[in-house]
């Protein structure tokens, strides 16, 4: 079962000038359910915005992309949002939390505007702290934590409303080496006990081989490492 299917996506950006900068040129990318994938390549090839096609913040010039084998470009752009809130998560190298709500309620707004009432998105709010270890920081606000303990807080966030698909934008990159081993396992901890499928864009080769499989992005396409 694939949960995430890019096919022949090309994406440009003309940077106001007549000259187009082509980042995307035919790339293909599968991802099967619970399989986590490393997204490696050198800065500038084009990982954020595959990422961001990918996650439907972006729109591709061409291809496709499917979510649990819908093609997302053929749906209306209130759908695409939907599903964007509904299934996917996002997780930036900053952890960009709301600064003036605690770290559970950083947790419980995005199931708040999902529907989800105040009792259950506490409760599996509070429940994914304590899955990546910081069950006690609940009720600190982002600056009173460290940047291991914000990515922690960002992780749970970016899973509040059980998405299938988890995107990840080198979310330990803007940790120290020690920090960031500890945080990652504590995001594959995370991911594996939930089953759910993800690509992660990374530039430290030991965090890769942790993962399922490793793809690099050269020349616009995606391809096995
Ligand atoms: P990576 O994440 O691998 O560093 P990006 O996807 O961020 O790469 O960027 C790939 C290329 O596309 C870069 O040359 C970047 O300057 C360009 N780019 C990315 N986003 C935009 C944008 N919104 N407008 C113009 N150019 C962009
Ligand atoms: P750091 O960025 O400080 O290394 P981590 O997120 O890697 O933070 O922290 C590892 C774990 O240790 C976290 O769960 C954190 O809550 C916990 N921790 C950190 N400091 C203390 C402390 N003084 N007492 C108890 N637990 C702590």
């Amino acid at each position: 079962e694939l949960v995430l299917q890019i096919d022949g996506v090309t994406k440009g950006y003309n940077h106001g000038k007549p000259n187009q900068v082509t980042v995307l040129q035919g790339a293909d990318l599968s991802v099967a359910k619970g399989e986590v994938v490393a997204l490696v390549a050198p800065s500038g090839a084009g990982k954020s915005t595959l990422l961001h096609i990918a996650g439907l913040l972006d729109t591709p010039d061409a291809g496709q992309v499917r979510i649990g084998g819908e093609d997302m470009t053929k749906l209306s752009d209130r759908k695409r949002t939907a599903i964007r809130r509904g299934e996917v998560g996002f997780i930036y190298q900053f952890h960009h939390l709301l600064p003036e709500f605690t770290a559970l309620e950083n947790i419980i707004l995005p199931q708040r505007a999902n529907g989800v009432g105040v009792s259950e998105a506490t409760k599996r709010a509070q429940s994914l702290l304590d899955q990546v270890g910081v069950g006690d920081r609940a009720e600190h606000r982002p600056a009173a934590l460290s940047g291991g303990e914000q990515q922690r807080v960002a992780f749970c966030r970016a899973l509040a409303n059980a998405p299938r698909l988890l995107l990840a934008d080198e979310p330990t990159g803007n940790l120290d080496p020690a920090t960031s081993d500890r945080v990652f396992s504590a995001l594959m901890e995370l991911v594996r006990g939930t089953g759910l499928s993800a690509v992660i864009a990374t530039h430290n080769l030991e965090l890769a081989s942790r993962m399922d499989r490793i793809v690099r992005l050269e020349n616009g396409k995606v391809i096995a490492a």
